[in-house]
């Protein structure tokens, strides 16, 4: 149908805007590394790399964390802590959450900011620190296997 966008085309020309906005273009790297972390959710940066040699072989490990230090910078990444391995990465504009993460099957749960509402406020009242929860994950164990 004429007119309508699909949303890897939107992202696309948002990356473009983004990057030109700052005086960088979307090289084709910049694009796979983006849509490797768009479609992959949770991807550490070996995930991201197996993903982009798909379409270009010739890239290494040291482009790929080259090219996600520059794109968070740019904040179009951010990355987040789910455990004591590689960092993860997430499109900036789909990370507004927190990690749950089950240490007994490692599945991540997502939840809103929000929910920790109550802590961020009182250890901004009582310390003036402003808490980043999205960073690191908080583990415990999830439904299923405290069911057990
Ligand atoms: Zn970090
Ligand atoms: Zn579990
Ligand atoms: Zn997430």
């Amino acid at each position: 149908m004429a007119g309508v966008v699909s949303t890897e085309r939107q992202h696309e020309a948002d990356w473009v805007a983004e990057l030109r906005k700052r005086g960088y273009r979307l090289t084709p790297q910049r694009q796979l590394v983006l849509e490797a972390v768009d479609s992959l959710e949770h991807a550490t940066p070996d995930e991201i790399l197996t993903q982009v040699r798909r379409t270009a072989g010739g890239v290494n490990i040291s482009t790929v964390y080259r090219t996600l230090e520059l794109l968070e910078e740019l904040g179009l990444v951010s990355h987040a802590h789910l455990g004591h391995g590689a960092p993860t990465y997430h499109l900036a504009d789909r990370h507004h959450h927190i990690h749950l993460v089950c240490r007994d099957c490692d599945s991540v749960i997502e939840t809103d900011v929000s929910v920790a509402e109550p802590l961020i406020t009182r250890l901004k009242q009582e310390f003036g620190f402003e808490t980043d929860m999205k960073h690191f994950a908080i583990f415990g164990r999830c439904r299923n296997c405290s069911a057990d």
